[in-house]
C-alpha cells in the first residue's frame, strides 16, 4: 500500500528500527525492491532520483506500490530545485527530499521552507539536510567541518517545518576506499536527538558496516539510504554469471535476485522485517518461500 514517509518514520521511531530507502532505477530494480519488502513483511521507501523519467517511473511504481501488502512510500531523493519538487508532487511521490545542504544556512532554510509549504498543502512529506553528507571516495566522511551541528539542527527544523532531517555524522555517498569502514559519531547523534524531536535520516548506508548500521537503526535514525551496495550486488552477480551465450532476460533475472537478496539482508539488519504486520497483520514468510505479487 502507498503511504507517506511521515507515517513510516513515526512508527520506526516509536519502535526503534529504521526503514530502508532503497534506490531504484528501471523496472526490474523497482520490482526487486518491492518483492524484497513483501517477502520480508517490511515497510519500504522507494528512493528515486532520475529526474527526466519521473512521470514514467511513477506510472509503474505507484501502481505496484499500491498492489503490495506492505506499506511503501515513494521518495524523490536529492531534489535540487523547486521545480523538481513540484514535478514530483504532481507525479504522485509521497515525499520529496529538498537537499540544499551545500548552501549557506539561511538560504537552505529559505528554499526548503518554500517547498515545505507547497508539499504539506498536498499531503507530501519533506526531508531536509543540514551539515553535508559528501562523497566517500573524497573521504568527506572524515571531514568534521561538514558534520551537523546540533543547535543549528534544532533551529533548522523549527524554522523550515521539515518532517525528517538528513544528518552528517560520519557517512558518505558511494564507495568507501578499500578496507575503510566509516566511524559514525554516535555522541553527535545523541546530541542531535536531544535537540531535535523529528526522525533523522542517514545517507550513505552502503559499506557503512553492519555494527554501525544496526546500532544506528535503533536510534532516532529512522531512514537509512542504500544505493551502491544494491547496485553492486546486482552488477557483481551479472559479471560473475558472465554474458556469453545468455539472453538479456536471464541477465535481468540474475540482477533482480541479487538486488532482492541484498535488500532483504538490510531489511533484517535495520530491524524493519516483520514490522509491516502492524499495517495489515502480515507475517514474514518462512525462509526459502516467496510471495511475489509482481512476477
Ligand atoms: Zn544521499
Amino acid at each position: 500500500m502507498l503511504v507517506t514517509m511521515k507515517e513510516l518514520l513515526k512508527d520506526a521511531m516509536e519502535e526503534g528500527y529504521a526503514v530502508c530507502a532503497s534506490n531504484v532505477w528501471y523496472e526490474w530494480s523497482t520490482q526487486a525492491a518491492l518483492d524484497a519488502a513483501e517477502e520480508s513483511g517490511s515497510p519500504l521507501i522507494l528512493n528515486y532520483n532520475y529526474m527526466p523519467n519521473v512521470y514514467r517511473f511513477m506510472d509503474y511504481a505507484k501502481r505496484w506500490a499500491e498492489k503490495v501488502s506492505v506499506p511503501v512510500a515513494i521518495n524523490h531523493d536529492h531534489g535540487a530545485t523547486f521545480e523538481e519538487a513540484m514535478h514530483c508532487i504532481h507525479a504522485g511521490f509521497t515525499s520529496v527530499m529538498a537537499d540544499r545542504s551545500d548552501l549557506p544556512f539561511e538560504e537552505n532554510i529559505r528554499q526548503v521552507t518554500e517547498i515545505v509549504k507547497a508539499a504539506h498543502a498536498c499531503g507530501v512529506t519533506v526531508e531536509g539536510e543540514l551539515g553535508h553528507v559528501g562523497e566517500a571516495d573524497q573521504e568527506d566522511n572524515l571531514n568534521t567541518a561538514l558534520y551537523t551541528d546540533p543547535d543549528q539542527a534544532a533551529e533548522y527544523v523549527d524554522r523550515t517545518g521539515v518532517d525528517c532531517l538528513a544528518v552528517a555524522i560520519g557517512t558518505a555517498h558511494g564507495k568507501y576506499n578499500k578496507g575503510i569502514v566509516p566511524k559514525i559519531d554516535f555522541d553527535r547523534l545523541r546530541a542531535i536527538e536531544e535537540k531535535v524531536s523529528i526522525p533523522l535520516v542517514l545517507h550513505g548506508g552502503s559499506g557503512g558496516g553492519d555494527e554501525n548500521l544496526g546500532k544506528a537503526a535503533k536510534t532516532h535514525i529512522c531512514k537509512i539510504n542504500v544505493f551502491t551496495d544494491l547496485h553492486d550486488a546486482a552488477k557483481d552477480a551479472m559479471i560473475e554469471a558472465g554474458f556469453e551465450g545468455k539472453y538479456l532476460p536471464e541477465i535481468d533475472d540474475i540482477a533482480y535476485f541479487a538486488y532482492k537478496d541484498k535488500l532483504k539482508y538490510y531489511l533484517n539488519l535495520f530491524g524493519s522485517a516483520g514490522k509491516a504486520k502492524k499495517y495489515r497483520e502480515i507475517a514474514p514468510l518462512e525462509e526459502g518461500t516467496e510471495r511475489s505479487v509482481l512476477k
